[in-house]
């Protein structure tokens, strides 16, 4: 459970909506018993009580003043012409404008909330652009989703019914710290490989009955357990099965590394649950967004493993993989994997032909379609030998997560993947 402060710290969907308390996080009540009080001056955040607001105060109150300021600037309020490109230049604008007023770089939560807060989806007006303040509408059953007036509710009604579902689910978990399950007691009479043939069954072989079926907290345990599962996949098309299950340490590169990965650092103990050979599996984290340099970190693992004395290691290396492989930290791994990293040429290049030089396996995934087309075509291109091109990953995770450029437009993570090895004949 995150503490009060990093619950704090995060802004939730319903509180950007201003249908949860920006302090408490209890939302208001549809029959219209609790409303939200909003901050007069920001007219962004929304309280239960004085006694909340009073409480959020302190860390409010900084960007609180810098959004009075902004809003006080009618030049800046320009209408964007009921369109959307015009919209995201005019939010970026904005946050530019927020970052010179409290000379400093706004923080996750303030971006966060920026860039999400509530717009008509029709014209994208905010309840600060029309002469009278008024408030937007919401939708009833997401909440999140607003119009500036029933017309363009109207106008927008059909399209919304057919997302108003993603949008519940991804509110429900929106910016909570992923919850991780990696189960201590499964179905032994089952054994890897092969991994079961979807998430349902492979729930119920882990013995998850409570997640039989997709519902929301079921979807972010796939957005976990989606890194280590899209692994052994891969290693499944790269090893002989009877190899597989005597490998004694394992070593993954994953390359391009950041937030996602280090935060999903725990649920890499599915690999050991599933591959019961292991004593030691290593993680080597490489990507320039890391922030120091680690060297074999122990992670704790769950009493089963911990009595069986296995281990759970991982580095990091914040630096390119180009230069990761020409260090003398390099170790070889098994496989290499690359998690919705994008694989631009300039950047990439020197690490995808040390990649295929080395003819080391390896796994790229991507959000979309076109990103993963692009990757593919650009691993070709350097005459990269493909095993597996720009597929739909049986692993990706389903959890929708908004993209906050584009209105009505959710991605998952590791949707696509391509595999690789070696040089094409
Ligand atoms: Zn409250
Ligand atoms: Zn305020
Ligand atoms: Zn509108
Ligand atoms: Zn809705
Ligand atoms: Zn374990």
């Amino acid at each position: 459970m995150a503490s009060n402060e990093e619950l704090r710290k995060r802004k939730t969907y319903l509180q950007i909506a201003g249908f949860a308390c920006s302090n408490c996080h209890q939302t208001s009540r549809e029959d219209g018993t609790r409303t939200l009080l909003r901050c007069t001056r920001c007219r962004m955040s929304y309280y239960c009580s004085k006694s909340c607001q009073k409480a959020d105060f302190s860390f409010h109150k900084q960007f609180c003043a810098a959004i009075e300021e902004l809003s006080n600037l009618e030049e800046v309020w320009y209408s964007c012409n009921d369109k959307e490109s015009e919209w995201n230049k005019r939010k970026i604008y904005h946050m530019q404008l927020l970052a010179a007023a409290l000379d400093r770089d706004l923080t996750s939560y303030e971006s966060n909330a920026w860039l999400n807060q509530p717009k008509c989806h029709v014209c994208f007006r905010t309840s600060r652009d029309s002469e009278s303040r008024s408030a937007l509408i919401p939708c009833t059953s997401c909440h999140v989703v607003f119009c500036c007036s029933n017309e363009h509710w109207e106008q927008h009604r059909s399209k919304h019914k057919s997302l108003c579902q993603t949008y519940q689910i991804m509110v429900q978990y929106h910016g909570t710290s992923e919850t991780l399950w990696a189960p201590e007691e499964w179905d032994e009479s089952l054994i890897y490989p092969p991994l079961p043939k979807d998430w349902s069954s492979y729930l119920k072989w882990r013995k998850a009955p409570q997640f039989n079926q997709l519902d929301a907290l079921c979807r972010v345990i796939t957005n976990s357990l989606s890194l280590p599962l899209t692994i052994l996949s891969a290693l499944e098309r790269f090893y002989p099965r009877s190899q597989l299950r005597s490998f004694d340490e394992l070593v993954i590169h994953l390359i391009g590394a950041g937030k996602y990965e280090v935060s999903a650092l725990m649920s890499f103990e599915e690999i050991m649950h599933i591959l019961p050979n292991i004593r030691t599996l290593q993680l080597i984290l490489i990507g320039i967004e890391l922030t120091s340099k680690t060297m074999g970190v122990s992670l704790q693992c769950c009493p089963r493993c911990t009595k069986a004395d296995r281990k759970r290691i991982y580095s990091l290396h914040p630096i390119s993989y180009h230069e990761y492989s020409a260090s003398d930290d390099f170790i070889t791994p098994q496989i290499v994997v690359g998690f919705n990293i994008g694989l631009n040429e300039e950047f990439w290049k020197p690490s995808v032909e040390f990649l295929i030089e080395k003819e080391l396996p390896c796994i790229f995934t991507s959000y979309s379609k076109d990103e993963a087309s692009q990757d593919a075509k650009m691993l070709k291109n350097l005459g990269a030998k493909i095993i597996v091109g720009a597929k739909e990953n049986k692993w990706r995770s389903t959890m929708p997560l908004v993209e906050p450029q584009e209105t009505d437009k959710f991605y998952y993570n590791n949707y696509y993947r391509t595999l690789l090895k070696g040089k094409r004949e």
